[in-house]
């Protein structure tokens, strides 16, 4: 059920609520309903707006109410548009570095990411520094073969920064346009892998001036409040120029992607709706707000 549907089941029973103005009741229900869609804390400030509109008295009918709602939620997100991506200066590769938790859905947004550019007339090469699970770069390598690109992996057990370092190397030296570098996924609790994800960043910079160009945190949009969480703690290791939220596809809990920007102060660039390389949507706010909101 869409969030309009179930804000209207909860908190507009009464049509005459809009007319009469102000209520408090009805605004704890939509406050509830925000809350339980994963907005987080910016439930409280979008619900003190729509007090100010109730008080002057501005959202008479559902339709003006919807409406308002809805370009309230857009403006919650600022940033650039979504597709732009940073290729850097041109005279080398632009590397697009990718990090998350495991089961986010890391390893298929590369995928996404450099399918979407080979169809936009990109060279891309793909980098797996997973060295710790085998099953990491495999899944890697049967996407490279699937899209037809070159993947660079690492030997087990080796150092995940000289495999990214390797990547950028072979790119340079074949004239490719853009490394994604995928990364082993690990838990933003971990200090010694936060720390790794530093330095690989740091040696990407070293080898190539300006690199990482992206730097992309995929987040599980269902996990809400953990999802938060994990953009802290990952903002704080790599300098993030993006948040790709994934599975929205079918869940109820979209709400966690204005939460997301809002906490995290990282624009949302991508969308993940699916499991197939084509589903990958350039975020915007006002298409978002609209699935959002449903009906
Ligand atoms: P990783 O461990 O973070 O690299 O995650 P994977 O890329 O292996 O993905 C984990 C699971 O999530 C797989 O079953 C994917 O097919 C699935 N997945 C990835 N992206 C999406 C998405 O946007 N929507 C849905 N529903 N599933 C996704």
């Amino acid at each position: 059920m869409g969030l309009w549907s179930r804000i209207k089941r909860v908190a507009l029973t009464d049509v005459a609520v809009l007319v009469k103005g102000i209520d408090d009741g009805m605004l704890e229900e939509v406050e509830r309903v925000l809350l339980e869609a994963d907005f987080g804390p910016a439930t409280f400030e979008l619900v003190e707006r729509l007090r100010d509109k109730m008080t002057r008295g501005q959202l008479k009918t559902e339709a003006v109410f919807r409406e308002w709602l809805l370009d309230d939620i857009a403006g919650m997100f600022d940033g650039r548009a979504a597709d732009e991506f940073n290729f850097g200066d041109g005279t080398g590769p632009a590397v697009i570095l990718v990090v998350g938790v495991n089961g986010v859905g890391k390893t298929t947004q590369v995928a996404k990411l450099a399918h979407r550019m080979v169809t936009r007339g990109k060279t891309v090469l793909l980098a797996a520094t997973d060295t710790f699970r085998a099953a990491g770069s495999e899944q890697l390598t049967v996407w490279a073969d699937r899209l037809g690109v070159p993947v660079v992996t690492g030997v087990p057990g080796g150092d995940p920064a000289a495999v990214a370092y390797d990547a950028v190397e072979a790119a340079t030296a074949r004239g490719i346009d853009v490394v994604i570098v995928d990364t082993a996924g690990r838990l933003h609790t971990e200090d010694d892998l936060m720390a790794e994800l530093s330095k690989l960043a740091r040696v990407i910079g070293r080898r190539r001036e300006g690199a990482p160009h992206e730097s992309f945190l995929i987040l599980d949009g269902t996990v809400g409040q953990n999802a938060l969480q994990q953009g802290k703690v990952f903002s704080g290791s790599v300098a993030l120029t993006g948040l790709i939220v994934t599975k929205l596809d079918g869940t109820a809990k979209g709400g966690a992607v204005v939460g997301l920007h809002r906490e995290i102060g990282t624009p949302v660039r991508f969308l993940g709706v699916g499991e197939a390389v084509e589903d990958l949507e350039p975020f915007d706010p006002r298409r978002f707000a609209e699935r959002l909101l449903g009906d």
